[in-house]
């Protein structure tokens, strides 16, 4: 958060640039032909103090995800009067999988088969529903969370067939290159895996219909390879600090 900035010239800002974003995320979806509905935009509200994911969500943004539970917990209880959708979209500890799951209705962030039955467990506990992704490291970069493309369908078909989890679809975050090509054909990579799963016929898998993936950067990339959620962050609050 750029402590300088005062939160009232921030918010009016950030509704600006959730406009644009709109409107950037619209004409990619024409330029492949597709229905810009299609498309949600999730947007990303990590370090942003709660004021401004306020405006933010009073201008439209009602799909938000964030990355660290501490925050979630934070946040969620003071925009309850607004009736956002929060999404997990970092990795979830498997102590913090309680507290996560009073305010999430997604875990986007499944990247293994312990935290998908730590997950199935709490809910069958709680007696609830939840829906979850599996999150794919397409780049295969060593920083990036999320199972191997390689085992990525198997993992999803035992996810699909525990217990009070909705598998909805697949996310991942892209290559980090400057050359549009590997970013691309990483995200089409998931759409071949999320097709692949579809297909599958396996119990719990009719529903993939999700892919998550997308940023700022390369969001145009991600609606032209099929993307139905966009997660944008920095192109509606600006650069983050530290
Ligand atoms: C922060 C974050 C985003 C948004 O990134 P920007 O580049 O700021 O748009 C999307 N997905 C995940 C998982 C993130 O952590």
């Amino acid at each position: 958060m750029t402590s300088q900035q005062p939160v009232a010239d921030l918010s009016g800002l950030v509704v600006e640039r959730w406009g644009a974003v709109q409107h950037r995320v619209a004409a990619a979806a024409r330029d492949a032909g597709r229905d810009p509905r299609d498309v949600a935009i999730l947007l990303a509200s990590k370090t942003m103090p709660v004021a401004v994911v306020r405006a933010a969500a009073l201008a439209g943004a009602t799909l938000l995800g964030e990355n660290r539970v501490q925050e979630l917990v934070a946040k969620a209880p003071e925009l309850v009067d607004l009736a956002p959708t929060w999404h997990v979209i970092g990795p979830l500890q498997s102590n913090k999988v309680n507290a996560a799951l009073r305010w999430a209705t997604c875990v986007q962030t499944v990247g293994d088969l312990a935290l998908a039955t730590r997950l199935s467990r709490r809910c069958e506990a709680v007696e609830r529903d939840l829906d979850v992704m599996v999150q794919v490291n397409v780049s295969g970069e060593p920083t990036k969370a999320g199972v191997a493309p390689q085992t990525a369908v198997d993992l999803a078909l035992a996810v699909g067939g525990l217990p009070r989890l909705r598998l909805t679809g697949l996310m991942t975050i892209g290559a980090r290159s400057d050359d549009p090509a590997p970013v691309r054909a990483g995200f089409a990579l998931l759409r071949g895996l999320r097709d692949e799963i579809a297909a599958s016929g396996a119990p719990g898998c009719g529903e993939v219909t999700e892919l998550s993936m997308g940023m700022s950067g390369d969001l145009e990339l991600a609606v032209a390879e099929g993307a139905t959620v966009v997660r944008v962050g920095s192109a509606v609050f600006g650069p983050r600090q530290g």
